[in-house]
């Protein structure tokens, strides 16, 4: 399926379907038990495939956060991506996982984190939640299934650390 049109249907209601989309992208995604300081990774798999793993002992919310952080690097990283890259917990290449991936620097991870706050918090819906009633940041981090920082800095209500 052409990415533009998973992300569609995976943006229809909310929480956007983040795991719905990465199985209409041929991604498998597992929880896994990760060194504490790593978020996620991205990792070629047989076939032409790709798998995201992402920290079990992460909270739900931060595990949505990192798996769309991941598809970010595959959308717009796929040639950098090598053995496999890791994140840590402020979403950076890390030396703590097992792929310290030199190609993805700070340029590439903010890219990542805006495509991962575009997926799962996207103006369409943002603005339904609004229609709904649902108007304060903490109603939409809840709604949307993201954490109330994400939510403040998607909404400019506070700034990326
Ligand atoms: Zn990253």
């Amino acid at each position: 399926m052409m990415i533009v049109d998973a992300i569609r249907r995976a943006q229809r209601q909310y929480p956007v379907d983040v795991i719905g989309l990465c199985r209409d992208l041929g991604i498998s995604v597992h929880e896994a038990y990760l060194a504490d300081d790593v978020s996620g990774e991205l990792v070629p798999i047989a076939g032409g495939h790709y798998q995201i793993n992402v920290n079990a002992s992460h909270p739900k919310t931060r595990q949505r956060f990192t798996i769309a952080h991941e598809l970010g690097h595959f959308v717009h990283h796929r040639n950098l991506i090598g053995a496999g890259i890791d994140d840590d917990r402020a979403y950076r290449s890390t030396n703590a996982g097992r792929y310290h991936n030199t190609m993805i620097g700070p340029a590439q991870e903010t890219q990542a984190n805006r495509f991962a706050a575009n997926l799962l918090m996207p103006q369409h819906l943002i603005d339904r939640l609004q229609q709904e009633g649902k108007r304060t940041p903490n109603e939409q981090a809840y709604a949307l299934g993201v954490s109330r920082s994400a939510m403040r800095i998607r909404l400019g209500v506070s700034e990326p650390v």
